[in-house]
């Protein structure tokens, strides 16, 4: 079955890592990988850590690495703050149902996070091959004493992409809530070496399946539900070797605003939240050069790349009742960067 459905863990396979295990606390040491690394202001002896002043939060360095796409939560250096240890819900999302793609790592497993501790079951999709940050991802999600389900699979795939809504709203008995959050992004120097493969893949997996995921969903939200996409600060300040991800993140954005339109005839409420430069797997896996890593956000205002835990609120906000008169609308998570 394309959808996969499995209710919390899988009995065949061992969950990875425990969401008391120090090694996943936020942007701290990487067990094995211990060495110090990085450059900036005032380091603070933890590899790839420096403190910043401004807004409390360590300014990372991330030393060069890289992993082959998608890239695993487990491996980056270093680790990412989803909000393992720090998100408090506050029962804004109680009952809800969502689901979350790329919801494995990075900012969707920081928004599954926050929804689950908000009150909400969740469902996880992903790629089959990340499967070990999604159990991790979910053993933090079942702690909060909600439903979680998991949907590995290839939106590139049709009778995966086009069951997995059907088949997330099946095992939640319903659906609220849909966060298009899965994405592609690959850096490319020059359109000269940018391959019509690639333009299509990143296509495909970041507004093409939207198109599918949003259609589907709006046969299941309720009154009072929600769509929320990730766009990003690319779609509207575009980096030149990013041509193909951030024409898709243009585009996301003006789906947004379309789809807005229609489905709040049906009392569903569309809206996209648009992060700046947030420390995920999607960055070492060939979404920037590598040499860009070890200063990866310090161009923003606050001088620093933002942790997907950051970045989480905003989702929370946009799936409550405290957003019922927020339609078609973007938050801009970003540290400070020019934007619209
Ligand atoms: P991430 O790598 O943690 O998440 C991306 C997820 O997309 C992956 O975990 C994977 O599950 C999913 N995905 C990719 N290809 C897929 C496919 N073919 N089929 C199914 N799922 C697939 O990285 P992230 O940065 O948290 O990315 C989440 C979203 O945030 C993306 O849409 C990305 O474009 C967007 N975004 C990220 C940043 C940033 O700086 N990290 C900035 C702006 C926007
Ligand atoms: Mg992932």
């Amino acid at each position: 079955m394309s959808g996969d459905q499995q209710k919390n863990h899988p009995d065949h396979t061992e969950p990875v890592g425990t969401p008391n295990d120090e090694s996943r606390a936020h942007a701290s040491t990487h067990g094995e990988h211990n060495e110090p690394v990085g450059t900036g202001g005032g380091g603070n002896g933890e590899p790839g850590l420096h403190r910043s002043h401004r807004a409390g939060r360590e300014r990372i360095s991330p030393p060069e690495q890289r992993q082959p796409e998608p890239g695993l939560d487990s491996e980056l250096i270093p680790l990412a703050d989803h909000g393992e240890h720090s998100y408090t819900g506050r029962g804004r999302l109680i009952g809800k149902r969502a689901l979350v793609t790329g919801g494995d790592s990075g900012i969707g497993a920081a928004v599954a996070i926050a929804f689950a501790r908000e009150g909400a079951d969740v469902a996880l999709a992903y790629l089959p091959s990340e499967q070990s940050d999604a159990y991790t991802i979910a053993q933090v999600l079942d702690e909060a004493g909600v439903q979680v389900h998991h949907f590995p699979g290839d939106l590139r795939d049709r009778s995966y992409r086009d069951s997995l809504v059907q088949h997330a709203a099946q095992a939640l008995g319903g659906l609220d809530i849909l966060v298009n959050n899965a994405g592609k992004q690959i850096s490319v120097e020059s359109i000269k070496q940018l391959s019509d493969a690639q333009v299509e893949a990143t296509f495909d997996v970041n507004i093409l399946a939207m198109f599918a995921l949003s259609r589907d969903a709006l046969e299941y939200i309720p009154h009072g539900g929600s769509i929320i996409n990730t766009t990003s600060i690319q779609a509207f300040d575009p980096s030149s070797h990013l041509l193909d991800y951030a024409a898709t993140k243009g585009a996301i954005s003006n789906f947004t605003k379309g789809l807005a339109a229609q489905a709040a005839e049906q009392g569903v409420r569309v809206n996209a939240v648009a992060p700046g430069p947030i420390w995920t797997p999607l960055q070492p896996s060939d979404g920037q050069p590598i040499e860009a890593l070890p200063s990866f956000g310090h161009d923003t205002w606050l001088g620093r790349a933002g942790q997907p835990v950051e970045v989480a609120p905003a989702y929370v906000f946009l799936a409550s009742d405290e957003a019922s008169y927020i339609v078609g609308s973007t938050i801009h998570v970003n540290g400070g960067k020019n934007q619209p």
